[in-house]
């Protein structure tokens, strides 16, 4: 007894913020009381034939769960909902919901809840998260259900007509709409400052449910007239897994994670593009490093998470600075690029350097606790060099150039040296260059 109170008192539930514990008991309770409801209101006698059905889909599932497991996995460590992927498990209990009767969709719905916790999530999401998860589904289910059982002629079974196939694009809107209200809701409760853009920031990907959902749909037909074609769904639904997983190593290797600045092979893609599209032209193209000064003391003083504080913070001021996010770059470390094309003279690419010194510098951070100062500033050092290309400069010859230039304004910190130079680009700049006074 006594252990039983302590594992109770345990649940991290209990760690959330009150009107999210009222919310999710509330509607936990709601979907076991609608659930119940449901099945009581539409009363089909489970046949030896949905039995088979119902075991099929549900070996589907467990097969799809386990070939996207690692997928999956990695998703949930990656924590980008911005990577679109297909729920295969709303597929397995769409089908269930058109074809079997309610009582074998509600456990659909449970099952496949279980198998993702079990397989996926259980390492990093407590459990009164994936109980509301599951009773938010079992909720919309449970709509869906009364909706095809009053539109659908032959229900459970399949659309005959197309009024038919509308009646259950309605039950799958529905059943969406409650899902995604209540999971809006739950995060709304949880933290109340989060704005409504952030809420509904994955709306987009929402749209995803919608193919599930008519995945589901050829899923149900298949099921009732040719099941041995099933097999066929479960390709597509890892096929599609592994591609969402591709779009995500793809953003994972051109976004910075730390900043969100575009990495430095993004970036030096996008110069190539630029130096390429100059070439042609005829026109001038801008390149600025960025090197903040002292960082290892910011880092020394206030610790390192402080410290990707402040390049979060510069990489804020660039991104206003330079709108394109191709053209700007975290090169390295406490290092940024900027690309600039069109560039007409090294005075236009000087004021930009300026600003985003300027920038860097206006920069105030509160400091951590506990430190004697209350805020703490930053200063960088910007080399630069202006160019206009011809067939044979390369980037890393830009790239170079303005290294020694951001060399130069080492030696003074806080300052800028953008250089003017004509084909053919030395290797080493030389100091007679034009080069901006000193700022202060
Ligand atoms: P200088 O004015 O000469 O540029 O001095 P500095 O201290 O900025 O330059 P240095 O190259 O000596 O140190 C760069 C520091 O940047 C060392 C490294 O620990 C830190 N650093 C590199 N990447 C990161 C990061 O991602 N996060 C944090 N917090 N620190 C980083
Ligand atoms: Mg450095
Ligand atoms: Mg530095």
């Amino acid at each position: 007894m006594h252990r039983l109170r302590s594992w109770l008192r345990g649940w991290a539930l209990w760690r959330t913020p009150r009107p999210s514990q009222i919310l999710i008991m509330a509607v936990n309770a709601l979907a076991v009381a609608v659930a119940a409801v449901t099945v009581v209101l539409v009363p089909v006698s489970i046949g030896q034939n949905d039995l088979v059905r119902f075991g099929v889909l549900a070996g589907c599932a467990w097969a799809a769960t386990e070939l996207t497991r690692h997928v999956e996995q990695r998703r949930a460590v990656a924590h980008s909902p911005a990577v679109a992927h297909i729920d295969s498990a709303a597929v397995w209990v769409m089908a269930t919901t058109i074809v079997l009767p309610p009582s074998l969709a509600l456990g659909m719905v449970v099952l496949t809840n279980v198998l993702l916790w079990d397989r996926v999530k259980r390492r990093r999401t407590p459990p009164y998260r994936a109980v509301y998860t599951t009773s938010t589904i079992l909720l919309g289910t449970s709509l869906a259900v009364l909706i095809l059982a009053t539109g659908l002629n032959g229900y459970p079974g399949l659309p005959a007509t197309a009024v038919e196939f509308g009646v259950i694009a309605l039950a799958a809107a529905v059943a969406w709409a409650v899902n995604f209200g209540l999971i809006v809701a739950a995060i709304a409760s949880h933290n109340p400052t989060t704005s409504a853009r952030e809420l509904f920031s994955d709306l987009s990907g929402q749209i995803l449910e919608a193919g599930a959902a008519a995945l589901g749909v050829l899923v149900a037909i298949t099921i009732v007239t040719t099941p041995v074609a099933l097999p066929a769904v479960l390709v597509v639904i890892v096929a599609l897994h592994r591609g969402s997983l591709v779009t995500g190593l793809e953003k994972a290797a051109s976004i910075d994670a730390k900043t969100g600045l575009a990495t430095s092979a993004r970036w030096h893609h996008h110069a190539e593009q630029l130096l390429v599209r100059a070439q042609d032209a005829g026109t001038g193209l801008g390149l600025l490093m960025i090197d903040l000064d002292h960082f290892k003391k910011i880092n020394d003083t206030y610790g390192h998470l402080f410290g990707d504080r402040v390049l979060r913070a510069v990489a804020d001021e660039l991104r206003g600075e330079v709108r394109e996010l191709d053209a700007c770059g975290r090169w390295g470390g406490e290092e940024f690029a900027i690309v600039v094309a069109d560039i007409d003279s090294d005075q236009s690419l000087r004021r930009i350097a300026e600003r985003v010194r300027l920038r860097i510098q206006g920069i105030v951070l509160e400091a951590p606790a506990g430190e004697d100062v209350e805020t703490v500033t930053i200063t960088a050092s910007v080399g630069g060099v202006h160019h206009v290309p011809d067939a044979s400069t390369t980037v890393d010859d830009l790239v170079a150039a303005a290294d020694s230039a951001l060399y130069e304004a080492k030696r003074d910190r806080n300052t800028i040296r953008v250089y003017l130079t004509a084909p053919p680009l030395p290797t080493a700049l030389a100091p007679e260059r034009t080069e901006a006074p000193p700022p202060s």
